[in-house]
């Protein structure tokens, strides 16, 4: 295995991606300090070194992306998580957005439908400094009664509606984040459970995401 390393050239670029993040209107401190104790480049193919901490989504493999910084803090501020949150993600991906979930002290279950990119996860090489996150292969549509109720729910791929059976899986009072299909983009939205079981929505920007998928994938 590759032995990866976060040089003072990789720790300079990335503060002026927070620089870049705050210009573009991300204010959360707590979000951009956990940002910049995460190497993203350890979560990109090796090639991409030198461009890992532009402001873009980057290809992963199996026709995935590692979603752009300022989503990932767009979204995590959105979520305004605290430590020992109980937190749901769908989409784990490059595992970078579970990792800054895991870094703010959350207890994070993170499902991908793609087994690949699930396989994957066994070689997380974060596995022992965050033992607060869990991969769980499987079809967020589904989310994880077993461990229901969530404080929070984050979806990071285009969700083509608002899933009713994560709505159940969430906390009254709880938020879940996602984007939902509008025309060819999705708009980013924050729901709040009430305590009769509906929600409230705040919408926010629109962004361009992976579709969301049913069902699991085992190529
Ligand atoms: N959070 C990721 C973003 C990855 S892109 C990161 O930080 O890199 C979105 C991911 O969602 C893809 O890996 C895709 O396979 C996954 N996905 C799509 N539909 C899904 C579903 N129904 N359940 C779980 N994962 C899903």
């Amino acid at each position: 295995m590759k032995i990866q390393e976060d040089t003072y050239r990789h720790k300079g670029l990335r503060k002026k991606l927070l620089d870049i993040l705050r210009e573009k209107g991300i204010t959360d401190e707590t979000v951009l300090n956990a940002m910049n104790n995460i190497p993203r480049h350890f979560f990109m193919d090796s090639a991409l070194d030198n461009i890992a901490y532009e402001d873009r989504a980057f290809p992963i493999s199996d026709g995935q992306t590692i979603s752009q910084p300022y989503t990932v803090a767009y979204q995590t501020q959105l979520l305004q998580v605290k430590a020992n949150e109980k937190i749901l993600e769908i989409g784990t991906g490059s595992i970078y957005q579970a990792t800054v979930l895991a870094e703010l002290g959350a207890k994070v279950f993170t499902i991908e439908r793609q087994k690949n990119l699930f396989d994957k996860t066994k070689n997380y090489i974060f596995k022992n400094k965050y033992i607060n996150l869990k991969f769980f292969y499987g079809d967020g549509f589904e989310g994880l009664p077993t461990y229901a109720l969530f404080d929070k729910i984050i979806i990071t791929a285009a969700a083509p509606f608002i899933p009713p059976k994560l709505i159940h899986q969430l906390k009254t009072g709880g938020y879940m984040v996602l984007p939902v299909n509008e025309g060819e983009n999705q708009r980013m939205k924050r729901l709040t459970k009430k305590e009769d079981g509906s929600f409230d929505e705040e919408l926010f920007e629109n962004f361009s995401f992976v579709p969301m998928l049913a069902g699991k994938n085992v190529g």
